[in-house]
């Protein structure tokens, strides 16, 4: 993929950031787009050139995007559930309106490749496991109904204009680079595994388990736990695929596997050889009881299959952050 020019947008975020390191490491030319609300100037790699804006400034979307880029990545979005339910003006205004600029800005300007990052939130309670990609969208949060909203806007453009793109329905993001690259820390973590990591820095005095009497093999919630290394590999797949077949896709990224909360939590305790402070608490409303999902389509299309399969190794990337 050498020279090949991808814009990130939101490449100074979590998965950003891996996705930015796994193209420098293809030899793309990599331009990052970000204003750092959620994204962090530690997480920039010198290799890549930044530009710090807004998806909500459309002059300077568009001033960019006539540099010209073979192809766009954009995972620049608010993805706090709770937040979207109680802000959904916030959530309509930077998801949907920010990513109507991006697609605009690149048809007006001849940028044809995009790839999306959307989210498993875009199903709802399941029906049927595993998840598929043709499972029906029933979304339960207002930050599941942005993102299954903007893959109806990309398809209708796909259709209409010489418009492509990659949508990546990522399940639930852990770990981080495992050579130690990418440090930045999501501030007021509300996810599992970094919850977990600051109860064992100390940073939290306990933590709670929502719920332990659900029907799984140990009574807590199965999910399926993806390594940020694998989801950041599968952009670049998407985009050399992009690049040899116009074609727009919908897909999953997942292991197939379930690991539940205390899978996870004896994980931690066997990696930092710390014990976790935490209590079992009543179930977290909407939470269903397994996701899991088939990446048989990302196999098919993309060649991808995820390399960290071992919850332990998984957890010890994250739990590395924390010793230094
Ligand atoms: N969870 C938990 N305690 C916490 C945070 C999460 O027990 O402090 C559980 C949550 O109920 C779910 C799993 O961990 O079963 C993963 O939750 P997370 O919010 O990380 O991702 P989700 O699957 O909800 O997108």
């Amino acid at each position: 993929m050498n020279a090949t020019r991808v814009l990130v947008i939101g490449g100074a975020g979590y998965i950003g950031s891996h996705v930015v390191k796994a193209l420098l490491d293809k030899k793309c030319a990599v331009t990052v787009y970000d204003n750092l609300s959620t994204g962090q100037r530690c997480n920039l790699f010198a290799a890549a050139r930044f530009i710090e804006g807004d998806i909500l400034d459309i002059a300077k979307l568009n001033a960019i995007m006539a540099e010209g880029f073979d192809a766009v990545v954009h995972l620049a979005a608010k993805k706090a559930v709770g937040e979207s339910m109680v802000n959904p003006q916030f959530y309509a205004q930077n998801n949907l309106n920010g990513s109507i600029n991006i697609f605009n800005a690149m048809v007006d300007n001849g940028v044809k490749n995009v790839v999306f990052s959307s989210t498993a939130a875009v199903y709802g309670m399941p029906q049927y496991l595993p998840l598929d990609e043709s499972h029906p969208l029933n979304p339960m949060s207002f930050y599941g109904y942005t993102k299954a909203e903007i893959e109806r806007v990309m398809t209708w453009f796909a259709r209409l204009k010489d418009f492509n793109f990659v949508a990546l329905r990522y399940f639930n993001a852990v770990g981080y680079a495992a050579d130690g690259s990418i440090r930045g820390k999501e501030k007021n973590p509300q996810n599992l595994l970094p919850i977990v990591m600051e109860v064992l820095s100390g940073k939290r005095p306990k933590m709670q388990v929502f719920g332990n009497d659900y029907d799984t093999p140990d009574g807590t919630c199965l999910r399926d736990y993806v390594h940020v290394e694998d989801l950041a590999r599968a952009h670049v797949a998407a985009i050399e695929k992009l690049l040899s077949e116009p074609k727009s896709h919908i897909i999953n990224l997942s292991t197939g596997k379930g690991t539940s909360v205390l899978d996870i939590i004896n994980a931690a305790e066997r990696v930092s050889g710390k014990k976790v402070n935490y209590e079992f608490a009543p179930r977290r409303a909407g939470d269903p009881a397994t996701v899991i999902a088939s990446n048989d389509l990302a196999r098919e299309v993309l060649g991808w299959t995820p390399q960290y399969t071992d919850i332990d190794e998984i957890v010890k990337t994250t739990w590395n952050l924390e010793e230094k």
